[in-house]
């Protein structure tokens, strides 16, 4: 039997409790999820790609179902190249919408036999983005509710570094 395959694209900049929620509810409708770091971001991140990939494989832990990536290029490609005909993305308060869609509807111009599977945000992460969670970190508050214990160390321990540097 083909194993049925999604890939989860993000910035992941870090990953968040509502990235983790999308990933295990993914897991139950797909037998397997590659969670794809986009190299080129237009947002700028504060981890690199590798630092994010790290993180994300620490938190995650081993699983067979589970593979962590970093992607250039068009989305669509790599899909493709991972054998997947499912992009899966999460989706938040109304603002999600008109960006997730214009990117859903170019992505299937482009290649028809794939679908963009959307999961509707939990009640609890609704409002959980990254950049929240590091400007709440960069102001010195607790981000333990948002993200993972070793993220948000990663994340004291980054901020820091920066600050050093500037
Ligand atoms: P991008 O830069 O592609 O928007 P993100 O890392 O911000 O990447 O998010 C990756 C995907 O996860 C997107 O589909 C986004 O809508 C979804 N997502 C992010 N945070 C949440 C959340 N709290 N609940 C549900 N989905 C989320």
């Amino acid at each position: 039997m083909t194993q049925k395959i999604a890939v989860y694209p993000g910035s992941f900049d870090p990953i968040t409790n509502g990235h983790l929620d999308i990933i295990r509810r993914g897991l139950s409708i797909f037998d397997h999820v590659v969670i794809a770091v986009a190299k080129a971001s237009t947002k700028g991140g504060l981890f690199t790609p590798d630092e994010r990939v790290a993180m994300i494989k620490d938190v995650v832990g081993e699983s067979s179902q589970i593979t962590v990536d970093t992607f250039d290029g068009l989305l669509i490609n790599y899909v493709k190249k991972k054998g997947a005909n499912v992009i899966l993305r999460g989706l938040r308060a109304v603002s999600d919408f008109e960006y997730e869609f214009q990117l859903a509807q170019m992505n299937h111009t482009i290649e028809e036999s794939i679908e963009t599977l959307f999961m509707m945000t939990s009640v609890d992460y609704g409002y959980l983005r990254s950049s929240i969670v590091k400007e709440v970190a960069a102001l010195g508050g607790p981000v333990d509710a948002y993200v993972p214990p070793l993220v948000a160390k990663a994340l004291v321990d980054k901020l820091q570094h920066v600050k050093k540097q500037s």
